[in-house]
Parts: C-alpha cells; structure tokens; sequence
C-alpha cells in the first residue's frame, strides 16, 4: 500500500530538518532516524545502516545490522538531555544528544491560528451545500455510503455503468449528493459525473424521477446465465452478494415495481430462480438465488433499459490446469515505488519478482497464467482490471507489500477480499503464510476497499506479503528464498481453495 509512504517520509524529513542524521556516523555506521533536539516521548527509535551483520553497541546494548544493512534500536529516555552513544571497537564512537521534555511542545499563538485556519479550510471543504442538478455518471463510477474518508477513499458501495441519471440535492468540495430513491440517498464523487442540467427543487421526486419495472428474463448465454431486468431507465441500482444460501440480490433505485414477470429459460447453469419483491414504493428488489456454492464472478451493464447481470457458470472441470489466472504485480513504473523499506527496498521490485515466480510455480502445475505487468511500468488499476477480464481469469491475486507500523515492528502477513464468497480464498492462502517460520499474523480483512476486488467480474484477493517497513520482514523480503517460500504456500492456498469448490460444486468425491 502507499499512503502510509507518505507519511513515513514526513517522519523522515522531520528528523532530518532538526539535526543532519547523516551527520552522526561511526565508520559505516550512520544514523537515519532518532536524530533530534528534543522529543516528547520516552521511548526514543534510532535506526540507521551499517554493514550487512555489523555488530556495535547503542548505549552500551548490543545492536546487530541486518542482511539489509539495516540496524535499529528503542531507547528509554530520561527526562532532559540524553546522551546517545553508538560504540564500534574497530572504528571508535559517537555520541550525539537528544533532550526529551515531559512537558507538552508549546504551542506559539502564530502556529495554533495556523493550524485553526487549516481545521476551518477543511471543514468548509468537506461541507455541504444544497443544490439541485441533474448528474450522469461516467465510466468507472461508484457510488460510496457516506461522506466520510478512510486511508483509501471512503466506503464505496459498488460500480455504476455509464450513463445513469441521478439528482443531486447537495454537494461539497469533492462530492455530490445523489438522491437514489424518496429515503435513500448515497455519494459520488463530482469527477465520477457529468452535469446535465439544473433540476426543479419544487419538482416531484416521484414523478420525475421514478420509472416502472418491465418484464424480465433469465437464460444461458453460453459462458455465464444472463439476468435482463426490464427497467423503465438507466437507474441506480446497490447489488450484494451472498453465501449461505448462495445469491446476488440487486436492488433497483427509482424504480416501482409493476412487473414481476419474469421468464426461466431451460438449461440454466447458474442461476436457481428469482424473486421479485418491492421494499419501498420506489424501490425494487431483485433477490438471484444461485445453484452454484462457489463465486466466478459476474458483470453488470445496460443495453438500453435492459439491466444485464452476467453470471459465470463455474468452470466445468475445477483443476488448477484447466483453469486461467491472473496474478497482480502491486504498483510499478517511476510514478508508483509503492512503499519503500529503510534500506532502499522498493515494493514494485518485490512484488513483480513474486509475481513471476508465482506465474512459474502455477505453470508448473499446468495453470494458464496472465501478469497484469510483467516489467517495472506504470498501470491504472482499470487497464489491469481490462487485462484481466479480456483474458478470461478465473481467478485474481494481487501481490503487494504492507506498510506502517514503525520499523521495529514484525506486524506479519495479512489477506484481504472484498466479497464474501471470496473468504476461504483469503482464509486458505493466510493459512499456509502462517505456517512460515517468523511471519506474524496482521489477520484478514473482510469488505475492502482497495479497487481490484471491489471489481464483481472476477473473484480477488489481495495479499500483503509482509511489511517493507518493519526491518525484519524487510531482511526476509530482500531474500529471494524466502519469496520464492511465500509464493510457493499462496499456491498451495489457491489449490486448496480450488479444491474446495470442486468438492461443494459434487466435482469429486470427498
Ligand atoms: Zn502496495
């Protein structure tokens, strides 16, 4: 992930702007971090570089540089001046000086009127303000539940198709309001909407905005079954999928259910039967009950006022050799480092070696593999999703390196899927990443965010191997066994996973 980059650098710069850190320096012994004049916290990091194995001492405690070159250590400051002392019995000693004050930093009149005028700037930002437009959207819209922002962008609800006209009552600096039906309203952002026009606010929500539902159909189109809503527009729609029993509900905004005629065609591979319900007088509720145990994904899109939802068929035969999947080098180019380690260990190099040899151990098994980068170039998360589908994946992994957490800390291994069909996928490749000696559990994520797997056309899980930013996954990182190692026990999650759904779809005995 990248965010927290951003923020580690600034950590950084601070440092480097109080005393030079380079400065202080025992023979190749350099500080990095943990140079300044005065600190607020007891617990004081100093990390630096070295020769690979050097072995010195920090005030007196011994200090081991690892294969990365990287060293670091956690003091215990006494409050005042602190002497730092960084002994080698080859090259000599220096000490340089660190006061920690427990006394708040004071706080000068001119800097708290800064910092106010940055709270208001943002609050008048982030405030609504009533409007009354007609909005399109455009490709790759989304709609999110709230105003509100995490590190990687606010709740999103789900994909939008182009073209589907909304009312926006209110917007703010980055954000419109979208009213989706009489009592449900959502948010977009304006990049993600075209204007229109302006909208009455005296006009009737109802009878502007609301159309009937048409009949509807469902048949096998070959490779998926094919849901075709008749809707009176292009409308908004919230679509979840769920297991236990296994089912795609989809409900339709502005829309008054008035035909609930909907045709089974024989031979439907995926798809059970449907019902059709209205939750509210403008809202209708499509409820996809599937066959299928197992997920391979579907695709939404108008053609005209038809709403298609495109359900792959599981494949026929569920082995690792006769199926094609994607693997998803993380970043990559000169714009997208991703994060970047202490000792210059970049994520996109990481990540494109794991991905290359993930491809060559699942084309060892037979796999058809397809990299979305297969050298250090830049892509949009949307030209490696066009690769992906275009390339009929069955399944999609995504190989990144976490970030954060301080450079002393071992946070560990972590698994990530946005819907949940998609966990035991996520639970099977974390359960062999634990078994690896020395990889902590940072545990498994559920509803995220990140935008491949929010991607319905194929299933996804991403995996953030482990943090570049912790000075010992870095040293496991930089060795290419230890890669080699964790991609070999992804395989051998993704095989139990591809197992697993054999057995449920009665594709073999158990
Ligand atoms: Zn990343």
């Amino acid at each position: 992930m990248k965010k927290r980059l951003s923020i580690f650098a600034a950590v950084a710069m601070v440092a480097a702007a109080t005393v030079s850190a380079s400065a202080v320096h025992v023979g190749n012994i350099v500080v990095k971090r943990g140079v300044a004049d005065t600190v607020y916290k007891a617990k004081h990091v100093v990390v630096g570089m070295a020769d690979p194995g050097a072995e010195f001492t920090v005030n007196g405690k011994p200090v081991k540089a690892y294969k990365t070159g990287t060293w670091g250590i956690e003091l215990e400051l006494q409050p005042g001046n602190n002497d730092i002392k960084i002994a080698d019995n080859r090259t000599g000693s220096a000490t340089f000086k660190v006061f920690y004050s427990t006394t708040p930093k004071k706080v000068t009149p001119k800097e708290q009127a800064a910092a106010q005028a940055k709270q208001a700037a943002e609050a008048e930002k982030a405030r609504f303000y009533p409007t009354s437009l007609k909005v399109s959207t455009r490709e790759y819209a989304y709609l999110n539940y709230g105003a509100g922002t995490d590190r990687l962008g606010g709740a999103k609800i789900n994909y939008l198709p182009e073209g589907i006209q909304m009312y926006a009552d209110a917007e703010n600096e980055n954000l419109y309001r979208v009213k989706l039906s009489q009592n449900r309203y959502a948010y977009i952002p304006k990049s993600q909407v075209e204007v229109k026009g302006k909208y009455s606010p005296d006009s009737d929500f109802m009878q502007d905005n609301v159309v009937l539902s048409g009949s509807s159909s469902v048949y096998n189109a070959g490779e998926y079954d094919r849901v075709s809503i008749g809707v009176g527009g292009k409308k908004p729609y919230i679509v979840k999928e769920y297991t236990d029993p296994h089912k795609i509900v989809v409900d339709l905004y502005g829309v008054q259910c008035n035909s609930n005629w909907l045709t089974h065609k024989s031979g439907l591979k995926s798809v059970d039967h449907i019902d059709v319900e209205s939750i509210d007088s403008d809202i209708t509720r499509y409820t996809i009950y599937l066959k299928t145990k197992s997920s391979w994904g579907f695709s939404m899109d108008y053609s005209g006022n038809n709403l298609n939802i495109d359900i792959k068929h599981v494949p026929a035969q569920l082995y690792l050799k006769n199926l094609t999947i994607g693997i998803d080098a993380g970043h990559g180019g000169p714009q997208s480092n991703g994060a970047v380690g202490m000792s210059g260990l970049k994520e996109k190099d990481m990540t494109l070696d794991m991905a290359h040899t993930l491809k060559a151990i699942l084309e060892k098994q037979g796999a058809k593999v397809v990299l979305s980068r297969d050298s250090d170039v830049g892509m949009t998360i949307r030209e490696r999703q066009d690769k992906f589908i275009a390339n009929k994946c069955d399944i999609v992994l995504s190989i990144h390196c976490n970030a954060g957490g301080g450079p002393l800390s071992s946070l560990g291994t972590s698994t990530y899927y946005r819907y949940n069909p998609y966990k035991p996928l996520a639970e099977d490749i974390l359960g062999y990443l634990l078994q690896m000696e020395g990889v902590n559990n940072f545990g498994m994520v559920g509803n995220f965010n990140f935008s491949l797997s929010a991607i319905t056309d194929f299933p996804c899980v991403l995996v953030e191997t482990l943090f570049i930013t912790s000075l010992q996954e870095e040293e496991k990182l930089a060795d290419p066994a230890f890669r080699k190692a964790m991609m070999e026990n992804v395989a051998k999650g993704l095989n139990d996973y591809i197992k697993a759904c054999r057995i449920a779809e009665g594709q073999a005995k158990k």
